[in-house]
This record gives structure tokens, sequence and C-alpha cells, in this order.
């Protein structure tokens, strides 16, 4: 079966057709962090989501441009400036580094450009976008200066969020900034400065001030995919207006259709609720780890469930990740030990072998939690084959072999080494992730061996401290040993 997806603006599954099938490059624009405090993980379940797909992608042999943006102007980011008394550029800087930091420990893929909103060259962008805009009728300026799109003349305006723009003026409040508008719907394209914003301003031919939120991702995305993109994500909640405002600018100057496949993730929830900033609900990947949890465990955690259904975050469901990881590593450590025998059983034939399964479940609109009960379902029943010993070295060699595939759609890191009982070290996880033991981390893991066996208990606790003390974490699992370097997990 082809890869399908659900489609925000159609609201139906649709198979995935990029624009030119024969070259297998897609192109994909996914709205990044407004920077003005550290991102958290509600915002990354959405990085996540966009970063399975992705990986999916890449396994079906697509090649995917990816562009972030990181949004590092509006009011949000000025008034953080102003209330720390540092420049704009300082007070965000931090918070870009924060979100490169946590993407790294969650393994999301870096996008292959991350443009920022207040680099000369997009603001030039944008200025040239809305000059577009005011010439064709779609936009004007009003008299508090700032340049507002105009939504009446733009007919699809509401076809993605299916809202109905009547509704909005009957039921929509005007506040007092709004009364220069022609109608209560029309956003900001182009914000006059005033004294609230200090010295962050640029020069226009509609006099001072900066871009509105949604124009910025209209003019990167043009300038760094140009005039028609593949795929478009984010959250459920920035359908409307943000995403509604995109097509409306970008069609409005190219006339073209903008975005072929939009995809919104459904919320991060904490006690039935959205995770928010404004909501004060919310933790940071540095939260999490705080409360002894990896960001391995982070990652299941928020990947685990299909990116349309909300997830409830919870401590509970941290445990579970652990668990499932838990359950995935000793999977993976007894394959290698039967992959490894050196008399190679004999052929069981009826050995189950690795499927299509997991594969298929995510061209079904990146069904994971379809493809993890397969997964899980495959470990009960080969681990119930090595109990039996009806699993013979090829065939588990052939599941270390998939896991290596369906490994590169998950990215959780299997960088553990294990001490068996003769002191022979095994590397988890098939040999892809192979890694070097520090020698000093070695001769203590194979002295607490010694220890163990001899059930010198209080040798064997100290000896875990001390390779704690060089960053390993040591597990005992009835196959020896698991040492894992602390950062990799
Ligand atoms: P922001 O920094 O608010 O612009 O949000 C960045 C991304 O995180 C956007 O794609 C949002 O839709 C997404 N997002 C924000 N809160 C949540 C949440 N609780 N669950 C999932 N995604 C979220
Ligand atoms: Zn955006």
């Amino acid at each position: 079966m082809a890869l399908r997806f659900f489609n925000t603006y159609s609201r139906k599954i649709e198979e995935f057709e990029p624009r030119d099938p024969a070259a297998r490059a897609i192109s994909m624009y996914t709205c990044g962090p407004t920077v003005y405090s550290r991102a958290h993980i509600g915002n990354f379940r959405a990085y996540i989501f966009e970063d399975l797909l992705q990986r999916h992608l890449e396994l079906r042999g697509y090649q995917v441009h990816r562009v972030m943006n990181i949004t590092d102007v509006d009011d949000k980011t000025i008034r953080g400036a102003r209330e720390a008394k540092v420049p704009l550029a300082k007070f965000t800087e931090q918070f870009k580094e924060a979100f490169v930091e946590d993407s790294e420990i969650l393994r999301i893929k870096p996008a292959d450009e991350f443009p920022a909103a207040t680099d000369r060259r997009y603001i030039d962008r944008m200025i040239e976008m809305i000059g577009e805009l005011i010439e064709r009728g779609l936009a004007y300026q009003a008299d508090d200066k700032s340049v507002y799109f105009r939504i009446n003349k733009f007919p699809d305006y509401g076809r993605l969020a299916h809202f109905d723009l009547t509704q909005l003026q009957s039921t929509g409040r005007v506040k007092h900034d709004e009364y220069d508008k022609e109608h209560i719907g029309d956003f900001a394209l182009w914000k006059a400065w005033d004294e609230e914003d200090g010295d962050v301003k640029w020069e226009s031919p509609w006099g001072p001030g900066r871009p509105g939120w949604h124009i910025e991702c209209s003019a990167m995305s043009m300038a760094l995919l140009g005039d028609q993109i593949d795929i478009h994500c984010g959250g459920v909640d920035n359908i409307f207006p943000h995403h509604e405002a995109e097509i409306a600018q970008s069609e409005g100057v190219t006339g073209k259709k903008f975005v072929r496949y939009w995809l919104h993730c459904a919320h991060l929830l904490v006690d039935g609720q959205k995770m928010s900033k404004s909501l004060g609900n919310f933790y940071t990947v540095p939260d999490v780890l705080a409360k002894g949890y990896t960001g391995r465990e982070l990652r299941y955690a928020l990947l685990r469930v299909h990116y349309r259904v909300p997830l409830n975050f919870t401590w509970e469901g941290m445990k579970e990740a652990r668990e499932s990881l838990g359950r995935i590593d000793e999977w993976l450590a007894r394959l290698d030990e039967v992959a490894k025998q050196e008399n190679a059983q004999r052929p069981t034939p009826n050995a189950q072998r690795p499927t299509a399964a997991f594969e298929e479940a995510l061209d079904d609109d990146l069904n994971i939690s379809a493809a993890l009960g397969f997964l899980f379902e495959s470990i009960r029943q080969t681990n119930r084959a090595m109990d039996q010993n009806q699993m013979d070295a090829a065939t588990a060699g052939a599941w270390l072999n998939w896991w290596g595939r369906v490994n590169t759609v998950l990215g959780f890191p299997h960088q553990f080494v294990l001490v068996g009982e003769t002191g022979r070290f095994t590397v988890g996880g098939g040999n892809a992730h192979m890694i070097h033991v520090p020698a000093e981390v070695a001769e203590f893991a194979k002295e607490r061996e010694n220890a163990r066996r001899e059930k010198n208990w209080e040798r064997s606790d100290e000896l875990r401290d001390k390779i704690s003390a060089l960053g390993w974490e040591v597990r005992d699992t009835k196959n020896g040993q698991k040492l894992t370097p602390r950062d990799a997990s």
C-alpha cells in the first residue's frame, strides 16, 4: 500500500504524491519555536512527530529537505528582552541554544535550515511580499500605520480551518487596537513601531516597524523551498489563524497552491488540558531529566501515541516508557547472544521471521501505535521461541537487522554493553552502534562480575559507584551487567 496521510486541508486520508515523484525529493516546512523561553515538552511532542514523519519518509526512500523557522521577534520576545534589560538578540540567543540542546537530547534530527525571522535576508523578503500584496489589493495600511491582510479579498480564507467568516464577524470581540481594521479578522502583516518596541524596528515603505508572525513563515518557506512545498506541519493550534494566514499570504502573492499536504499533531495534555506556557502546567526537558528520566525515555513517551490523538503526560507514562525500552533492550541483548552462538543451532524453519508490518503501519498515516504493537508482539513471540530453543542464529540475526532498520525511524540509541559471566563483552543493539568502553570502566565491570559471583554485594555496590563516577550506568540483567554511557541514553 502506498504512503498516505490525513490532510487537514481536505480532512481526508490522501495518498501521498509529492510535487515531483520522479525526483524522490520532498520539501517540508515545520513551524519552529518562539524563543522567549525554553520550549516545553508539549512543543517537543510536535517536533518529535515531525521527526518521525521525516525519518519514515527517508526510510521509504525520499530525500527530505526540511526547514524549521525560529521566531525570534514578536510581542513576547520583545517584552522578555525589555524586562531582562538586554538587547533582543541577546535575550533570544539563550533559548535558541536551549532548543538545540533539548532537541539533541531527544534525538530529533536537525532541520537542514533554521532561518531566523530577524535575519536581514528574510526581513527584506517579507517587506517585498507585503508590497506585492498591497499592489494586488490584498493588503492595506490602516490609520495606526500597521499593514493588514484584507481577508474579504481572499475567497479561500477559512478553508484550512473549515471556518465560517460570517461567524467571525458576529462573535468576534473588537479589541481597542483593532478599531483601525476593515474586518475584525484582518491580520497584521507589518506592525508599526511603538514605544514598547524600544530599538526593535526595521525601516519599510510603511514606516518603521516589524513583521507579523504569519508573514515570517510565508517568506521563509518561499525563500528556501520555493512557491510550493510538499508538506507543512505544526500543532493543531497552528491551524488558525497561523497556517490559514500563511496560505492567504503565499497564494496571494504567487497565485499557486502553497502546500500539498497539511499535517497537524494533537496536543500534549496535562490533566486533560493543553500543556502550555500560559497555563503554567508545563515541564521542560531538563525538568524531566531532573526526575531521573533519560532523553531516550522521554522521546519514547512522546512518540508512542498516534500523532492525531491527544496524549496525556503523566509520570506513570514515563515509567511505562522506561519499562518498554527495558524490554526492547533485553530482547536485543538476547538476540545478540543467540546470533553470536558459535555452534549455530540447527535451523528452525518455523521461527517467526520479521515482516513488513511495522513499516506498513507507518505508511498508514504514521500509525505508530500499531507499529509498536507489532514490535511488542514480535518481542513476545521471539522471546518465547528463544525460551524454547527454537531460534537459530540466522533468524536472530535477521531480527537484529530488522531492528537496525526500524530503529532508524524510532531513533532510540541502544548503546549498551553487556559484561557476561565469562567477562565477555557484547555490544547491544546490533552492530549499528558500536561504542568504545574505556579501559577503566571495563576493568571495574570485570571486577564487579567477580565480586558478584562471590556474592560480595558490598564490593559490587562500591564498584557500581566507581563506574557511575566515570559516567556509566550499570544494570544487572539475567544476561549479565548492562553498561550504558549516561550521555547516550
Ligand atoms: P510555539 O513556540 O508556541 O510557536 O509552538 C511551537 C510548536 O509547538 C507549534 O507547532 C505548536 O503547535 C506546538 N505546540 C504548542 N503547545 C503544544 C502542546 N501542548 N502539544 C503539542 N504541540 C504543541
Ligand atoms: Zn509558522
